[in-house]
């Protein structure tokens, strides 16, 4: 499903180089809710980017559903980034627009016909339990109710992969605990494959099934939840 062969990432130019991902190896199956946890620094960020090409890896192969990405035309790769969602620590939003039109901006981006639009946005409205909030703006949601728009905004073009990039680091752990359980919900319900990456144990703890250690831009452990770490 999921499959980093290699995978070098360099930031920098000549005379500064920042080594954030060295050679790393990962795979990750179909359905699976798997976790990468590591200190700030260790390479989280870059690794969950470099999986939908928002970052360009230096070296490696990225595959996704059996295809390799980074030898895509640049048509092909927005073709392929449609199967692959992402949600953020801070939301990101659309400030001017409403809780509707967030969630429906994906599909109007490619043309999508209205009536489509309306039928797939009011039944992520329901899946995400926002339908009585459709038409506010996101200053007026709490955090976890943006969340709840980002996670309905990622699911819009059916995508088989989530990819979660501290999404509940900006939660508190009541809202937290309700987005985890959302994201379990979709994946059983969609058989969606869901890529978490976080600092907090506790999150790897609660709704994944295997977890990666990363430490200096490469995996140093990797396991079964159950084995690696307890659940709780
Ligand atoms: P994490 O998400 O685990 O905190 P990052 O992937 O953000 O780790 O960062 C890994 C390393 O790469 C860090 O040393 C960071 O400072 C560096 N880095 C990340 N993004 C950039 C960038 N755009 N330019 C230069 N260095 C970067
Ligand atoms: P977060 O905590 O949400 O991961 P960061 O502060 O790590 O956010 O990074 C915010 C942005 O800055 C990211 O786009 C990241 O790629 C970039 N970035 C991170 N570290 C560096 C760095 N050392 N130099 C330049 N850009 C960086």
């Amino acid at each position: 499903m999921i499959e980093l062969k290699g995978i070098t990432k360099t930031y920098g130019g000549k005379k500064t180089t920042t080594t954030a991902l060295s050679g790393l190896n990962l795979t990750i199956g179909k359905g699976e809710i798997f976790g990468v946890i590591g200190h700030s620094g260790a390479g989280k960020s870059t690794l969950i980017r470099c999986i939908n090409l928002l970052e360009r890896p230096t070296e490696g192969e990225v595959w996704v559903n059996g295809i390799e990405l980074t030898n895509l035309s640049k048509r092909e790769l927005q073709q392929q980034r449609r199967k692959i969602g992402m949600i953020f620590q801070h939301f990101n939003l659309l400030s001017s627009a409403t809780v509707y039109d967030n969630i429906a901006f994906p599909l109007t981006l490619i043309g999508t016909p209205k009536a489509a639009i309306a039928e797939k946005v009011n039944e992520l409205l329901v899946l995400v339990g926002l339908e009585e909030h459709q038409s506010k703006y996101p200053s007026q949601l709490s955090g976890g109710q943006k969340q709840r728009v980002g996670i309905a905004r990622a699911l819009a073009s059916d995508p088989d992969v989530l990819l979660c990039d501290e999404a509940t680091s900006a939660l508190d752990p009541q809202t937290t605990d309700s987005i985890l359980k959302l994201l379990l919900d979709i994946n059983q319900k969609f058989g969606l494959t869901i890529l978490l990456i976080t600092h907090e144990m506790h999150v790897i703890q609660s709704i994944c099934d295997r977890v990666a250690v990363i430490h200096q831009g490469g995996i140093v452990e990797e396991g079964p939840v159950t084995e690696t770490f307890l659940k709780p």
